[in-house]
């Protein structure tokens, strides 16, 4: 017996990585959020770095 490889995803809400699971095999491709609770939550904003996100030009 050897597991089979799941794919995974990181939610978008929790930032945790969540695994396939039986009843999202039709809409893996739309599944975002871990849980019913993430998918309300919604996604988190992605985190501003300052002073990482300047896009100097050099001479
Ligand atoms: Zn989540």
């Amino acid at each position: 017996m050897r597991k089979r490889d799941l794919p995974t995803r990181v939610c978008l809400a929790c930032q945790r990585p969540f695994t396939w699971r039986k009843k999202w095999e039709r809409v893996w491709d739309q599944v975002k959020y871990c849980s019913e609770a993430c998918r309300r939550r919604g996604a988190v904003p992605a985190p501003i770095k300052n002073g990482q996100a300047r896009d100097s030009s050099r001479d």
